[in-house]
């Protein structure tokens, strides 16, 4: 491997030009691919893995692991507009520990059941070293209407659920030694190992929403993807970027760092024509969630962060890379 290549160029250079037979309707490149599923059906299908050390720490509750590993899965899925069918789950163990294995599943099952998500089949397996875990999920969408990255058109609205920031801000708490009062600490560490899928927004914004995708390395690499699949830049007010009153105490830097490079928020990030700002409020009160306008989408490339004193910082739309240092 050149030590220069990123994991977006490693996948564009050895998996994105893979043939496509004319199952696949759309292949590598958005948070889901959409399979043929007969007249009027698409399935919509991703994958994740978390790795030990890298994905989660060791001491995480294997409960919460559990839940994590098939959140992450399903907040692809409500990216895409997709409803959640069934899932199959690979994992591989350095040894057996009954007690946790059942923690682990429960946490897994528990939220496979609250949306109706089957767990379907997988492969288990000894690792030499650290918890692998690998989920594949399925997700039913009618065909033509899955939400995808490359829908974006200059002049849309840029909108985002929930709050931005509190997984990153999470793992500072966990691991830099970051302070916040045990109510707020616990709140924010749920977040990073507790994520809630946004399945009922993705499903509420089918035909409200331009373009989707869910935030898990950060706003400004998962807003870079929409911009490159879709041809088109953004600006975003950084005064309308909602925060967790935990994250709004925090020093301006940490707030920016969490924020635009962190991660694990599993919030959507969509745009949608201003005409249909109306239809996006009534799809946030559906799904029971926030939904606040952050920006807008323009025709040229790039990413402009539109400061609270009005000065404009062009901003590197890339997001967290495992091979970048
Ligand atoms: P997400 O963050 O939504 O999980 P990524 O941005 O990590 O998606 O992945 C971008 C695209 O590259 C996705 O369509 C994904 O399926 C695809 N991809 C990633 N790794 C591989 C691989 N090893 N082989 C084939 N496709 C891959
Ligand atoms: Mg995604």
């Amino acid at each position: 491997m050149s030590r220069t290549s990123g994991e977006f160029e490693l996948i564009a250079r050895y998996f994105a030009g893979a043939a496509r037979n004319d199952a696949v309707e759309l292949g590598i490149g958005d948070d889901c691919a959409l399979i043929d599923a007969g007249p009027g059906r698409q399935w919509a299908v991703t994958t994740d893995m978390l790795v030990e050390g890298v994905h989660f720490l060791s001491e995480v509750a294997p409960e919460a692991l559990g839940h994590k590993a098939l959140a992450v899965n399903l907040s692809d899925l409500a990216a895409c507009g997709a409803q959640p069918r069934c899932y199959f789950l690979a994992i591989a163990l350095p040894s057996v520990d009954e007690t946790w294995l059942s923690d682990f599943t429960r946490g897994m099952l528990a939220l496979g059941d609250h949306f109706g998500c089957s767990l379907a089949g997988g492969d288990t397996t000894r690792s030499r070293e650290g918890v692998t875990i690998s989920i594949t999920a399925l997700g039913e969408v009618p065909r033509g209407r899955a939400l995808l990255r490359s829908g974006a058109r200059a002049g849309d609205d840029l909108w985002v659920s929930g709050h931005l920031g509190d997984g990153a801000l999470g793992l500072a708490l966990l691991r830099d030694g970051v302070v916040l009062p045990p109510a707020e600490r616990s709140a924010v560490i749920e977040r990073l190992e507790r994520p809630v899928p946004r399945v009922a927004l993705g499903i509420a914004l089918r035909g409200v929403a331009r373009s989707a995708i869910d935030v898990s390395d950060g706003l400004a690499g998962d807003l870079g993807h929409i911009l490159e699949r879709s041809g088109v830049g953004a600006r975003v007010e950084w005064r309308e970027v909602p925060m967790s009153s935990a994250l709004r105490r925090m020093p301006p830097d940490l707030q920016r760092r969490c924020v635009l490079a962190g991660g694990d928020d599993y919030e959507l990030l969509f745009t949608a024509d201003p005409a249909m700002r109306d239809g996006v409020l009534d799809a946030g009160r559906a799904a029971e969630l926030a939904v606040t306008r952050i920006g807008n989408i323009v025709a040229e490339g790039g990413l402009t962060l539109i400061e609270e004193d009005g000065r404009r910082v062009d901003i590197e739309p890339r997001a967290f890379d495992h091979f970048r240092p």
